[in-house]
């Protein structure tokens, strides 16, 4: 997992990434978390990474815990 050393979230607070939910008062939180993600050069690896490893919690290259769920379902549906 090298290429966490050139995540843009090394420089902001780690909470930012943790909303309570994905609802109501989050919703900016994750609108905030999503904005790093952006501007982030190992985007495309760390949601790879979420993905393949099924990372429950807390934004992750740019998604949602229940997008990247959503992303799961899908996936498991084209089989
Ligand atoms: S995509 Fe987001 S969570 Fe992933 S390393 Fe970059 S800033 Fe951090």
């Amino acid at each position: 997992m090298n290429w966490r050393d050139h995540g843009a979230c090394r420089f902001e607070d780690p909470e930012l990434f943790f909303p309570l939910g994905e609802n109501g008062l989050s919703l900016r939180q994750i609108d905030r978390a999503r904005a790093v993600c952006h501007r982030c050069p190992v985007l495309r690896e760390c949601r790879a990474w979420a993905l393949r490893n099924s990372e429950y919690d807390g934004v992750w290259g740019g998604m949602t815990a229940g997008e990247r769920r959503a992303v799961a379902r899908r996936r498991a549906a084209d089989r």
